[in-house]
């Protein structure tokens, strides 16, 4: 037993003879890889408008208070909100510049993230901007004008989804092929962009 281990021992003796154990978390890398089916749910109309070139925004039926993002109901008063086109052009209200991410964005790092705030729209909306260098960032983008992007395959990824058959009961897992192609072929948040107007 090498000293690390006799270590661990010592601890654990002392915590089963009452004491605090000391012991040191035990951590350690692992692959986490699930299948589920995933619904957008009642934040769908937000996708489908993102295929057809629209940003998609909410105001409540009651105060008006809007926002930018889908809600369906109000956080000011609690009244419904319905759904409402959100302008494609925007001012830079805040940036951050990312040089950490999830494992999908680390090797885009570094990257900007902006708030970005729309005329006639109470909250702000958290976006990617592209087409400024990272390392020119600075005070001066706030107030930037920018302009709305959208991936040109988002119509492309409707269609596929629409027509995608789900068996709820299959119980085996999908082919390296098909998780390939759903990977791809999926409506994300990142089919969505700003870049300077
Ligand atoms: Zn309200």
């Amino acid at each position: 037993m090498g000293d690390i281990l006799a270590e661990d021992k010592k601890k654990l003796d002392s915590l089963l003879k009452g004491g605090s154990s000391g012991i040191e978390p035990l951590v350690f890398e692992q692959s986490y890889d699930i299948e589920y089916v995933m619904s957008h749910g009642q934040d769908s109309p937000f996708f489908v408008g993102l295929a057809f070139g629209k940003l998609l925004g909410t105001r409540c039926k009651a105060c008006h208070y809007s926002y930018a993002t889908p809600k369906s109901f109000c956080v000011n008063c609690g009244g419904r909100c319905s759904w409402v086109e959100v302008p494609g052009s925007g001012k830079i209200h805040t940036f951050t510049l990312c040089h950490f991410g999830s494992e999908a964005f680390l090797k885009e790092t570094p990257y900007l993230l902006i708030l970005v705030e729309f005329e006639g729209f109470n909250t702000l909306f958290l976006s990617r901007l592209k087409g400024v260098d990272p390392a020119t960032a600075g005070l001066k983008l706030i107030g930037t004008k920018v302009e709305a992007k959208f991936n040109p395959a988002l119509k492309d990824k409707l269609d596929f989804m629409r027509k995608r058959k789900i068996d709820y009961k299959r119980t085996e897992s999908l082919s390296p092929e098909e998780k390939e192609l759903i990977k791809k072929m999926e409506i994300k948040v990142s089919d969505l962009w700003f870049e300077p107007a």
